[in-house]
């Protein structure tokens, strides 16, 4: 077996990974949404998935023992708009910490004021830097500075660190070109642990390409570990993940593979 990829993106390594995962009797197939389901782009609104991952990723909701799911830093309602999934789809947002039923770390008045202040002193910064800009969800606060100069955007990521961010009670997650401050504790390894036990599943495949997504990869248990979890990175950058992908194309490819598997 040579590990070249193939023209889909699937080397023989994971090809083969997958195809055991299939294999087994009750599993969970999840992925991230943003340069995994969705190409990046550079106004967030106007992301839109790729037809063919979502088709696939139904498909795998609709297969029998198999739970699929998409997990994303967006709040649930933007992530529910933006890929149209319906159930069975599961959707997780908040980076883990939304579910269907709500969060699952209690939004007190106290952490409600803290956001507030948060949202306010990311908006000053934003103000004083042209390009960024502040979004606003249930438990957390965005700074975005993907259409700043690297000057304005390397400035504003700072005074967010030295400021907000440094607030007692605050939980902070780095991102591409973005910091999030969040007043609920999030983890996308949490939401996949959730998803584990409510399946009851043998194994866990996750697909996702940015840093927040390596606290999902770091819940996995490969084969070196001694279980059958999928991790799969997507795109360059360090991960903990067992397996890589090349962009958006080759993820449709994966759940493609594992749908028809399924
Ligand atoms: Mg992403």
């Amino acid at each position: 077996m040579t590990d070249s990829p193939d023209t889909d993106g699937i080397d023989g390594a994971l090809r083969a990974a997958l195809t055991d995962f299939a294999a087994l009797p009750v599993v969970v197939a999840a992925s991230d949404f943003d340069g995994c389901v969705a190409p990046l782009v550079d106004d967030p609104a106007q992301s839109a998935p790729d037809p063919r991952s979502m088709a696939a990723l139904t498909a795998l909701a609709q297969a029998p023992d198999t739970t699929a799911a998409l997990i994303s830093g967006r709040a649930r309602g933007v992530l529910s708009e933006l890929s149209g999934a319906r159930p069975p789809l599961v959707l997780v947002g908040s980076h883990g910490a939304e579910f269907e039923s709500g969060f699952d770390d209690a939004l007190t008045p106290e952490k409600t004021a803290l956001l507030n202040q948060l949202v306010a002193e990311l908006q000053a910064i934003s103000a004083r830097r042209p390009g960024t800009l502040v979004e606003t969800k249930p438990a957390s606060t965005t700074l975005h500075v993907r259409n700043a100069s690297e000057a304005d955007g390397e400035a504003a990521l700072a005074e967010a660190l030295a400021g907000p961010a440094a607030r007692e009670g605050v939980q902070v997650t780095h991102g591409k070109a973005v910091i999030e401050l969040a007043v609920i504790e999030t983890s996308k390894g949490r939401a996949l642990d959730v998803l584990r036990r409510s399946a009851q599943a043998q194994a866990v495949l996750y697909l996702g390409d940015d840093v927040t997504d390596e606290k999902a990869f770091a819940h996995l248990r490969g084969p070196a570990a001694g279980g059958r979890d999928i991790g799969i990175k997507v795109g360059p950058g360090e991960t903990a993940a067992d397996f890589r992908v090349p962009d958006t194309n080759a993820v449709a490819a994966v759940l493609e593979l594992l749908a028809g598997l399924r």
